[in-house]
């Protein structure tokens, strides 16, 4: 039996599980939310394995937030270059030049990193390693692993977690799989594409859309709909959308999403939407229209996993399936996408299954989880939007402060007001007491001003607990405890 990097000695904080039983707790995806639930049930003296069918570390690390993460900032350097005249700075046309392989390069050897590191903590905290696919045996609590090589085995785990998380979807049409690429083959790109469109309205399609324009592509963003970000709030969606276009993102409005791809006799591609327009001489075709649970080959079935319509496996707040012994959470649940919620969802079910007494309620809280998306300029955000407080609260019982303005850092900028990068703000209070149900920022900054706001509002501050907080001066955050 092939267990990639299996050792024994790696079993020194467990315990044996019982009789009947290979293991306490068996894990499946060595993603954000397995690898922290896997740790956190070792720390307890558990003893737990993790089955991996790829790299370590999952969607985050190898094809999302992390590489995602880099690009981001290589934009923004991009971004700052292009700036720079504004406080004085010269360089001649050809002094400044960008390197797509060289950050590519670089990007991937920090994943391999980061991949080691996950490694080297997941032996360190005593958890078993195996690398191959993993699937639900007949027989309760038990998982079949294929090996890599074909090999099968069939281990039995008190436990068994389900943390298989997603992967990016195609919209049907001629040509469209083969001539396009998701954000995966994005992170595989060699050379920097020179026109690329990108089809999709949530977070990918901004957030890749954005790195691509700054980094000097002539980028075209395809949304089915009137725009882009459709479920945020109205501020953050309008002033997101000038801000695309004041960078130079075509935005191809109401186009009901892609007919087509073709390929022309240069080699270019001509995309064809469904409103009849054409773009054509593209070298790059992102699709981003959403994702969906990898539940294959896990054979839920077999042991009566139940899933909603759209496949995603149905997990409450302790991340329990249906079926006594079977969990489940993070992406494959589709509740929240995001990583942190992953990881403390992994947590909080090791902490309730293996920590002490105090912990075996434990739950993971899905409310007001705050959110950045990393698009040009950043957003953040948390709560409700003003429809959906207007919708719970009723309009009489929601109060709203805005502000909008441009940072002190396009001060000197010698252009028209109406020229400036804008930040707009937005607190959404309910009742009388004005309690902050909903929290919304757009502008330089805004990924880094949230993670503070975020525990205001889980500790239910209300709008005179953000007006008694002092202002930290000068910064744009402080306008939201100066709002009135
Ligand atoms: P994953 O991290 O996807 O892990 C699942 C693991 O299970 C994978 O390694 C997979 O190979 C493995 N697996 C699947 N099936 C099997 C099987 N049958 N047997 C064995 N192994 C299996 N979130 C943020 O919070 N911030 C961001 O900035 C951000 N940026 C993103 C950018 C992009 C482009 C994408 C795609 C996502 C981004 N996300 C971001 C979302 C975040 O990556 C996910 O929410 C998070 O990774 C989900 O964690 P998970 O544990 O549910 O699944
Ligand atoms: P999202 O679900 O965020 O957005 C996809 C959007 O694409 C839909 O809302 C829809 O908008 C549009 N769409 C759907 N079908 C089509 C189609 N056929 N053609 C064109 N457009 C279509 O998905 P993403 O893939 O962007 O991201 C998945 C999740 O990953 C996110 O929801 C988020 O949770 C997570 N993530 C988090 C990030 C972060 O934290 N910064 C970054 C990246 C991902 P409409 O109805 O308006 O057309």
């Amino acid at each position: 039996l092939l267990r990639g990097g299996q050792s024994h000695t790696m079993l020194k904080m467990s315990s044996s599980a019982d009789g009947e039983y290979d293991y306490d707790y068996f894990v499946i995806g060595a993603g954000s939310g397995g690898i922290a639930s896997a740790r956190r049930a070792a720390s307890y003296g558990a003893k737990v394995a993790v089955v991996e069918k790829a790299r370590l570390g999952g969607t985050c690390v190898n094809v999302g937030c992390v590489p995602k993460k880099v690009m981001w900032n290589a934009a923004s350097i991009a971004e700052m270059i292009h700036d720079m005249h504004h406080y004085g700075f010269t360089a001649s046309k050809d002094a400044v030049s960008f390197d797509w392989s060289f950050i590519k390069t670089n990007r991937d050897k920090y994943v391999e990193r980061l991949n080691g590191i996950y490694d080297r903590n997941l032996e360190n905290s005593g958890v078993t390693k195996y690398l191959g696919t993993a699937s639900l045996g007949s027989e309760p609590n038990s998982v079949v692993i294929d090996i890599h090589e074909g090999d099968k085995t069939t281990i039995k785990a008190k436990h068994i977690l389900i943390a298989t998380g997603g992967y990016p979807v195609f919209p049907e049409g001629e040509g469209i799989q083969e001539h396009s690429i998701s954000s995966d083959g994005f992170f595989e790109l060699e050379e920097q594409p020179k026109k690329a469109v990108v089809v999709g309205a949530g977070y990918i399609a901004v957030e890749l859309a954005g790195v691509l324009q700054a980094l000097g592509t002539d980028t075209k963003l395809v949304v089915r709909k009137e725009s882009a970000l459709r479920e945020f709030d109205e501020m953050i969606k309008t002033t997101l959308d000038e801000e695309m276009q004041r960078q130079g993102i075509d935005i191809y409005r109401n186009t009901n999403g892609l007919e087509k791809i073709t390929v022309a006799s240069d080699g270019t591609k001509t995309v064809h939407l469904k409103n009849g327009e054409v773009i054509d001489g593209v070298d790059t075709v992102l699709v981003a229209p959403g994702r969906a649970p990898l539940v294959e080959p896990l054979n839920l079935p077999a042991q009566g996993v139940k899933q909603d319509k759209r496949g995603y496996i149905l997990a409450d707040e302790y991340s329990q399936t249906n079926v006594e012994g079977v969990y489940a959470l993070g992406d494959v649940c589709g509740k929240v996408e995001l990583t942190p919620m992953a990881i403390a969802a992994g947590r909080r079910l090791a902490d309730r299954l293996f920590g002490p007494p105090e912990f075996k309620d434990a739950k993971v809280s899905y409310d007001l989880v705050p959110t950045v998306v990393f698009s040009h300029p950043t957003i953040g955000t948390i709560g409700l939007t003003e429809d959906q407080a207007i919708a719970k609260y009723g309009k009489d019982n929601v109060k709203t402060y805005k502000s909008k303005f441009a940072n002190l850092y396009y001060g000197v900028w010698q252009v028209e007001p109406d020229e400036k990068p804008k930040t707009a703000m937005k607190l959404i209070c309910a009742g009388e007491e004005e309690l902050v149900v909903g929290l919304h920022v757009i502008g330089m900054g805004a990924d880094e001003m949230l993670q503070g706001f975020g525990i205001a509002l889980k500790m239910g501050a209300t709008k005179a607990d953000f007006d008694a907080c002092v202002a930290i001066h000068p910064t744009a955050a402080e306008e939201f405890v100066t709002m009135f």
